[in-house]
C-alpha cells in the first residue's frame, strides 16, 4: 500500500522507524524487533537505509519480509552521497522487485573524510531515478531547525521546495524537542508552497550517551527542560527510559492538540518504547 494513500484519510496516525543491522549476524534480533513492532499494528514502518557494505540490501530484505508477512506497509530508506548511480538503480530494482512500493529520497550524511562517489550531489537528485526505476510513493526529509550545512533556514527552505517539487509525495521531519521549532516550520511550508503532508518526526530519549550523540550529529536544540531530564536521570537507565517516553508522549499529545495528523516515532528497534508510546496514546490515537 502506498503511503501517500493513508495520509490523504482525515485519521490520525502513528508509524515506527526501525534500522538494520551492520552485520548479518544480528539479521535476526532486528527482525525480530521489527516483527514485534509490526504486531503493534502502526499504520506504516519504515526502515532506514545504512549505505556501507552489506547493509544496504539488509533494508529491502527486512522491508519486504514484515510486509509479507505481518501485513504492515513498508517505507524502505535509499540514500545516494556514497554511492554510484549503478548501485542506487540495483537497489531501485530489487526494492522493486520486493514489491516495496514507498521509498525515502535521502542523500546521506557526507562520509567525515569527505569521499562520496559525486553521482548525486542531493537528495532532488535521486528522486529522478527513483521515478524511472517503478511507480513508487516517495518521501522526503526535512528539518524543522534547518539541515546543519545550509546557508540559512531560508536557503534550506528553497532547496525543500525544490525537493518537493521534483516528486516528493511526503515528508518526514528531523527529530525536534520544542513543538514551538515544529509550528514555526509548518508556517514557513505554506508561506513557500509546500503542500504535501508532513510527518512530525518524534524520538523518545531513553539512552542518554546516545541521545547526546544524535544531538550533536543533527544539530537539534534542547530546550532545558529536556535537557534537565537527560541530566538528572542519566545514571538512572530505567527513570530516564519512563521520563523519556513520558516527554515524547507529551510533545505528541500537544502536536495532536494543535492538529497535526501524522505522527512518526523513532523507535530505534525498541518494540517495548514503540508499545509505551502506543499505550499512552490508547484513547487519543484509536
Ligand atoms: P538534501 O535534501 O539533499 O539536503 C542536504 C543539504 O543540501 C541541505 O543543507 C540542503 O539545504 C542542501 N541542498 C539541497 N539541494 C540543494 C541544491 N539544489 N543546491 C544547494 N544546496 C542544496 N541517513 C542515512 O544514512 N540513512 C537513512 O535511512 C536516513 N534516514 C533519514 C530520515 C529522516 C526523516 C531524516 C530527517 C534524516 C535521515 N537521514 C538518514 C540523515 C540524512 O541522510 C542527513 O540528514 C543528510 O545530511 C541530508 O539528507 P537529505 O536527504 O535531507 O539531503
Amino acid at each position: 500500500m502506498k503511503i501517500i494513500d493513508i495520509l490523504k484519510t482525515d485519521r490520525i496516525t502513528l508509524s515506527f522507524e526501525v534500522f538494520p543491522p551492520k552485520t548479518e549476524d544480528k539479521m535476526d534480533v532486528v527482525i525480530k524487533a521489527t516483527e514485534e513492532i509490526a504486531r503493534l499494528s502502526p499504520d506504516f514502518m519504515s526502515v532506514t537505509y545504512g549505505a556501507g557494505g552489506g547493509t544496504s540490501e539488509y533494508t529491502a530484505e527486512i522491508a519486504d519480509r514484515v510486509q509479507r508477512e505481518m501485513e504492515v506497509p513498508m517505507l524502505a530508506h535509499l540514500t545516494c552521497v556514497s554511492s554510484s548511480r549503478e548501485h542506487v538503480k540495483k537497489m531501485i530494482g530489487i526494492y522493486k522487485e520486493r514489491g516495496i512500493e514507498n521509498i525515502m529520497a535521502l542523500r546521506g550524511d557526507i562520509p567525515k573524510d569527505g569521499t562520496t562517489v559525486h553521482d548525486y550531489k542531493y537528495a532532488t537528485d535521486l528522486i529522478a531515478d527513483i521515478k524511472d526505476g517503478g511507480d513508487f510513493c516517495i518521501g522526503g526529509a526535512c528539518y524543522p531547525e534547518g539541515h546543519p550545512e545550509a546557508e540559512s533556514r531560508a536557503a534550506d527552505l528553497k532547496n525543500l521546495k525544490r525537493k518537493v517539487d521534483a516528486g516528493v509525495d511526503f515528508l518526514t521531519t528531523q527529530m525536534f524537542f520544542d513543538n514551538e521549532e515544529f509550528f514555526d516550520f509548518m508556517y514557513r511550508l505554506r508561506e513557500a508552497d509546500i503542500q504535501v503532508p508532513v510527518l512530525a518526526g518524534i524520538m523518545p530519549i531513553t539512552n542518554a550517551k546516545m541521545m547526546k550523540r544524535s544531538i550533536e550529529m543533527s544539530g537539534t536544540k534542547t530546550p532545558r527542560r529536556f535537557l534537565q531530564i537527560i541530566d538528572f536521570f542519566e545514571d538512572r537507565p530505567d527513570a530516564l527510559r519512563q521520563a523519556g517516553i513520558i516527554y515524547a508522549t507529551e510533545q505528541i499529545i500537544d502536536l495532536i492538540a494543535h492538529g497535526v495528523k501524522n505522527i512518526h516515532v523513532y523507535s530505534m528497534n525498541k518494540p517495548d518504547v514503540a508499545r509505551d508510546i502506543q499505550n499512552n496514546l490508547s484513547e487519543i490515537i484509536k
